[in-house]
């Protein structure tokens, strides 16, 4: 059997939880098994090479900022080889460049495009523990990249199906996936399994536990997830096409408070205003998310909101700023504190009555919506981000999950 093992940062956070990690992983060795390990940087690594790089630029390349985060990785795939090694078992740690992981050039935020198995499978014949760097790429001028924060479970589900692997586990800090973060909704309820659809929503609306990519990269390719914990044997949560159906029509809350809202107001209203706008936004790169279009104060004048992700709120401004013409639009105006807070179903398709339960919860406890969008199998509202906790909770209890 080949498994794909992957390990967060907190999960690799020192040399007595790498130890760990290593047994773990020997264990399965030891069974017989081809064992193919995936590692984030060790705990807080990440974050503290940004902060890093801040102080010397506040506005580094993003060339250079993906080459300095792909250390962090670096850095725990040799620790645990060491770490195997001193175990007495033979192990090898290799980066993207050697494993050749080909990703498209967008840095920070590049995708998978492509992935040499020849070495990995080489090592494995060898009887070797292979261990790979999650979340950094090579694009086809061999420069670095990273898939996004949280981006090495896409490593792993990607590994996983390359490898035609067997099974894909993705251990970390909690036990499974929740029905809503359990550091911010206390009541929260692991779930046995989930669908790949659902976790695509939680995932996309703010259930840091997975990386989006990684649950529609599982989806493609019929990988089967399984989250659990590194600490604890406990059973985790299967994350597959279909799970039997549960007492909720909801199967979960997110939160997401990397959320800031852009309004541009009195836009001329008529045909390709909406192109000429997002269009600017996609040549940078910005993600745009929830959108809105409302009627304006002036005569033949319309508003056009919607989110982007705070970090990208500045660039988001100027490119609409620098290429918006003077007198096509009256305003721009801009919110930062804001959240986005979600429930998420397949109970929702046809029930309307689930999005009232959710507005009456949040009426309840006080909390004002800014802007609601809704799919199939989800209702997201826009609140204030000191709102977030408390109307998750509220949201939460509303379904009794
Ligand atoms: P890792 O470093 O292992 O990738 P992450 O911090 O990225 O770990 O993800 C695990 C965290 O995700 C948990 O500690 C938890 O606070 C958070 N989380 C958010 N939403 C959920 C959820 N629905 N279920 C479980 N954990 C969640
Ligand atoms: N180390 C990276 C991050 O902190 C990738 C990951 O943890 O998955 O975002
Ligand atoms: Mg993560």
């Amino acid at each position: 059997m080949l498994v794909v093992k992957k390990f967060g940062g907190t999960s690799v956070g020192n040399k007595e939880r790498i130890i760990n990690v290593a047994k773990r992983c020997i264990e399965d060795y030891q069974k017989g098994n081809d064992v193919v390990v995936v590692l984030s940087a060790m705990g807080k690594m990440t974050d503290e090479l940004i902060a890093k790089a801040k102080e010397i630029n506040p506005n580094p390349s993003r060339r250079e900022m993906d080459m300095l985060l792909t250390t962090g990785e670096q850095t725990s795939v040799s620790l645990m080889a060491m770490a195997m090694d001193a175990l007495g078992v033979p192990a090898v740690s290799l980066n993207a460049f050697q494993v050749a992981m080909h990703t498209t050039s967008v840095y920070s935020n590049a995708r998978i495009k492509r992935i040499d198995t020849d070495r990995i499978f080489n090592e494995l014949e060898q009887r070797k523990i292979v261990i790979v760097t999650g979340f950094q790429g090579v694009d086809r001028f061999d420069n670095y990249t990273t898939l996004g924060r949280g981006g090495s479970d896409t490593t792993a589900v990607a590994l996983a199906a390359a490898l035609h692997a067997d099974a894909c586990e993705i251990y970390t800090d909690v036990d499974g996936v929740y029905t809503a973060d359990p550091r911010k909704v206390p009541m929260a309820k692991k779930l046995s399994d989930i669908t790949y659809d659902e976790m695509l929503e939680m995932a996309t609306l703010g259930a840091g536990v997975l990386h989006n990519r990684s649950v529609e990269l599982a989806k493609k390719h019929g990988v089967q997830l399984v989250v659990r914990s590194s600490l604890t044997t406990e059973e985790g949560t299967v994350v597959k096409e279909n799970v039997r159906s549960r007492g909720s029509e909801i199967s979960g809350v997110a939160g997401d408070d990397d959320a800031a809202r852009i309004a541009i107001l009195g836009v001329d209203d008529i045909p390709g205003v909406a192109f000429k706008i997002f269009n600017i936004l996609a040549r940078k790169n910005v993600n745009v998310d929830m959108i809105l279009q409302s009627v304006g104060q002036g005569k033949n004048k319309k508003d056009i909101s919607f989110t982007v992700k705070e970090e990208e709120l500045d660039i988001a401004v100027k490119a609409l700023e620098d290429n918006l013409s003077d007198g096509s639009y009256q305003d721009i105006n801009v919110s930062s504190k804001i959240a986005k807070v979600s429930i998420i179903g397949a109970g929702l398709r046809n029930n309307f009555g689930m999005a009232s339960r959710m507005f009456e919860a949040l009426y309840k406890a006080n909390v004002n919506i800014r802007m609601i969008s809704t799919s199939e199998i989800r209702v997201t509202v826009l609140v204030n981000r000191e709102d977030m906790e408390k109307a998750m909770i509220a949201a939460h209890e509303a379904f009794k999950m």
